[in-house]
C-alpha cells in the first residue's frame, strides 16, 4: 500500500532579512503560510534499497538533485532505513517561482515516509531533519502559517489568515534565490513592521495585514526584473489588495475577500501572463 501526501505552495506575507551571518547565511523574519496550488506526492515501497523519484517536468531532474530524492535519502541515513522507495511526483507549483516547490516536496516526503515506514517521529523532529535540506523545508513539514526566523531552523506556529482568495501571476522568468539574496545590500533594508503583521493575523484584520505585508527582496528583483515590476503594477491596478512578491520572486501574489473580485482580476491578468492562479488562502 502506498501513502498520498499534498505538498502545498507557500506564499511570503512578509519577508525581511535582519542581517548576514558569519556562516554566509542570511539572517531572516519572514511569516510564511500555504495556498490551495500543491503537488501530489504518492510513495511506494520498493523491495529493493532505491530511491527511484519520476515526474514529468522540463525543469526539474529526478535523480539525487531533487529535493524529494534527498528528503528520502536523509531520512534513511538518519533512521537506519534499508527499504526502497519510489517517490512519483506529480507537479503543479511553477518552478524557480518564489513559491518554495522543492520544499514543500521535500518536507511531503519527509511526512509521507515518517508514516510508510511507520517511524512515529514528532513534526519537531522532521522539521530538524528538513533544515539539513533547505531553508523552507522546516515550515514546509508544519503546514501552517508560521513566523520563521534564524535561516528558516525556528518556525513559530500562527493564527492563520482571514479567509480570502489569492490571485498569482508568474512571469516567464526563473528567479534564483541564492542570487537574490547575494545581490541584496543588507545595510540598506528598511526592515519592516513584522509583529503589526503578527497582530493583524492574531486580529483577523485583512485591512491591516495588507497594509503591512512587504518583502525586502522585492527591491532587488523588481530592479533586475522589470516584467515583475510590472505585474506587480497591473495586479495592483486591478484592485486586488497586499500586492506582493512572493520569496525572491518571480512570482507576483494579491489578496481579495470575494470570489468574484478573484476571477476578474485573473481573467484580466491571463492577457499578460501565461501561468495565471486563483486558489484559497490554506494557513
Ligand atoms: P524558494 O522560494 O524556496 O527558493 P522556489 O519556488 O524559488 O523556492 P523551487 O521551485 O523550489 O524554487 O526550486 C528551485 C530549484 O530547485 C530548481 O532549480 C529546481 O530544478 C530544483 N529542484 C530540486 N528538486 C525540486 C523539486 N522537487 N521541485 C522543484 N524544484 C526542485
Amino acid at each position: 500500500m502506498g501513502v498520498l501526501e499534498k505538498a502545498p505552495a507557500k506564499i511570503n506575507l512578509s519577508l525581511d532579512v535582519l542581517g548576514k551571518r558569519d556562516d554566509g547565511y542570511h539572517e531572516v523574519e519572514m511569516i510564511m503560510t500555504t495556498i490551495d496550488l500543491y503537488d501530489r506526492i504518492e510513495l511506494e515501497s520498493l523491495a529493493n534499497d532505491t530511491i527511484h523519484v519520476s515526474l514529468a517536468s522540463r525543469y526539474v531532474p529526478s535523480d539525487e538533485r531533487n529535493l524529494a530524492y534527498k528528503a528520502a535519502q536523509v531520512l534513511k541515513d538518519h533512521c537506519n532505513i534499508n527499504n526502497g522507495v519510489h517517490i512519483r511526483m506529480d507537479k503543479n507549483i511553477p518552478v524557480s517561482a518564489g513559491l518554495g516547490g522543492g520544499s514543500s516536496d521535500a518536507a511531503a516526503v519527509l511526512r509521507g515516509l515518517n508514516r510508510l515506514w511507520k517511524l512515529e517521529l514528532p513534526l519537531e523532529e522532521l522539521a530538524h531533519i528538513g533544515s539539513a535540506i533547505g531553508s523552507d523545508v522546516p515550515f514546509c513539514v508544519y503546514n501552517n502559517t508560521a513566523l520563521v526566523k534564524g535561516r528558516g531552523e525556528k518556525v513559530f506556529p500562527l493564527p492563520k489568515p482571514p479567509p480570502c482568495w489569492v490571485i498569482l501571476a508568474k512571469p516567464d522568468i526563473g528567479v534564483s534565490t541564492s542570487k537574490i539574496f547575494q545581490l541584496l545590500n543588507t545595510e540598506d533594508v528598511v526592515h519592516l513592521r513584522t509583529e503589526e503583521i503578527v497582530n493583524a493575523l492574531i486580529a483577523k484584520d485583512f485591512q491591516k495585514l495588507c497594509t503591512y505585508s512587504a518583502n525586502v527582496l522585492e527591491k532587488v528583483t523588481l530592479e533586475r526584473y522589470p516584467e515583475v515590476l510590472e505585474l506587480k503594477k497591473k495586479m495592483t491596478g486591478a484592485g486586488a489588495l497586499g500586492v506582493l512578491m512572493s520569496g525572491s520572486g518571480p512570482t507576483i501574489y494579491g489578496l481579495v475577500q470575494q470570489e468574484k473580485k478573484g476571477i476578474s482580476i485573473y481573467n484580466g491578468l491571463r492577457g499578460f501572463c501565461d501561468e495565471v492562479y486563483l486558489v484559497r488562502m490554506l494557513g
